[in-house]
């Protein structure tokens, strides 16, 4: 009896005893959470960050920081994903992607690309101290020569075999998909193209687009296909490529039973779809001089102003022409010119479609970190909701490039990327501009000075 009552003190001695209350390395309290998977805000909850990653997400969050944030009022966004850009000197463009809370990236070939160089940026976005955002790619372009990119943009760094790879024959392609195998890529860049500016040049044969796809089977690498057209759209789903790195030059039509039979096809390899409509608005930016007042963009961009040519303007103008007549547009304005790409990706994301954001970053008027937002606001213009663009721009992204175990939402367990907003994000998605702290792995991130 005396053994029993010892033992029932020992019993309530353990129950009584506090509960050990935990360390995190930072606390963001009482903030709104849109978390990035496409659930409804939730309010006031605390954030606890511990060695990079969110260990936990309650409304109260039993632990203790030494480092915290007032989250009240503020809003608190997943890091966001550029998933098209390219460069040629990262040290310089990585920071401005951070400072606009694009905490990853996905470089999708380039005429620096070698493998080496691809190493050298992987691990400048493994690190937490300078300001860069994750990096993730494709393989080099796989593309043929005298065709895009090298004609688009000549130079002499595109180096047959290390920049860039150019077919010749199907045989060639089982040694160059083994070969880019052996390095993280995400998936192999591959160009179908007729352009996309004059002169026209034939596109790469099927049996190329075809060999690549079944290859790249073999090592569990997918084909990220550049399409320009409906034509190219056409051949590469023939051809089995998984996923698309552009929208542009794209027109759906959903009574043609042809087309849409086509995509349903398209639709049961779960593909991945990304944007770049930043492509016609940076095209078309010489054109109207007020964009560049914006306050949300960096000093160094506003003064892009002054590199508007004539020449510039030209080219401007007749880009805008050639884009209201493929699709039979009158007005000049940004929601009219973008209304009918945005229908189209959002009857490809209410069918399911993995659609994830890109910019295509890289020629003028194409902004490090701020044109992923202007891309969001010409889907927002278009008729999506933030709620949905939101999530194109994280946890979509994330599993498009097969890391949504660990990234692209505010999740437990998940890696600490994230945005806080002093405005409501979900009321207009220009409010993603609002940031007050960029976070990287569980680290606050050095900002630019924006005066
Ligand atoms: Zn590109």
């Amino acid at each position: 009896m005396k053994q029993l009552a010892v033992l029932i003190v020992i019993i309530l001695g353990f129950s009584c005893r506090p509960e050990p209350v935990t360390e995190y390395d930072l606390i963001i309290s009482n903030v709104n959470l849109v978390d990035g998977t496409g659930s409804p805000l939730k309010e006031a909850i605390s954030v606890g960050i511990k060695e990079g990653k969110i260990r936990a997400l309650a409304k109260a969050l039993k632990g203790r920081s030494n480092t915290y944030l007032d989250g009240s009022g503020k809003y608190l966004i997943p890091g966001l994903f550029d998933c098209h850009i390219h460069t040629i000197d990262y040290q310089k463009d990585f920071p401005k992607f951070v400072h606009y809370g694009v905490t990853s990236v996905f470089i999708t070939g380039g005429s620096l690309c070698t493998d080496a160089y691809y190493a050298e940026m992987r691990e400048h976005g493994e690190q937490d101290s300078i300001p860069s955002p994750r990096v993730f790619h494709t393989s080099q372009h796989f593309s043929m020569e005298g065709r895009h990119p090298s004609k688009t943009y000549p130079s002499n760094t595109w180096r047959d075999g290390e920049s860039i790879f150019y077919l010749k024959d199907t045989l060639q392609i089982e040694g160059l998909v083994q070969h880019v195998s052996q390095f993280p890529n995400i998936g192999i860049k591959l160009t179908i193209e007729d352009g996309p500016s004059p002169p026209f040049v034939e596109r790469m044969p099927m049996a190329f687009v075809e060999k690549t796809v079944k290859e790249g089977e073999k090592y569990g690498l997918e084909v990220f296909a550049h399409v320009s057209d409906n034509v190219e759209l056409e051949m590469a789903i023939r051809a089995g490529v998984q996923n698309l790195v552009h929208f542009t030059g794209i027109d759906i039509d959903p009574q043609d039973s042809v087309q849409v039979k086509l995509l349903a096809e398209f639709r049961k390899r779960n593909p991945s779809w990304i944007t770049t409509m930043m492509i016609d608005k940076s095209f078309i930016y010489p054109l109207y001089p007020e964009w560049f007042t914006a306050e949300t963009l960096l000093p160094e961009y506003r003064a892009q102003s002054k590199r508007v040519t004539q020449k510039a303007k030209w080219f401007a103008s007749g880009y805008l022409n050639f884009y209201k007549e493929s699709y039979g547009l009158n007005g000049d304005d940004l929601p009219t010119l973008m209304a009918p790409q945005v229908q189209d990706i959002q009857y490809l994301y209410d069918r399911g479609f993995n659609m994830v954001l890109g910019t295509d970053i890289g020629g003028d008027f194409n902004f490090q970190g701020h044109s992923l937002h202007e891309e969001m606001q010409l889907l927002e213009m278009g008729g999506m909701q933030p709620l949905e663009i939101l999530k194109m721009g994280t946890l979509n992204a994330a599993k498009m490039l097969r890391v949504d175990d660990e990234l692209g939402s505010i999740e437990a367990g998940k890696l600490a990327d994230m945005i806080l907003l002093d405005k409501n994000p979900l009321e207009a998605i220009e409010n993603t501009l609002a940031i007050t702290t960029v976070i990287k792995n569980g680290k606050i991130q050095q900002r630019r000075n924006n005066k």
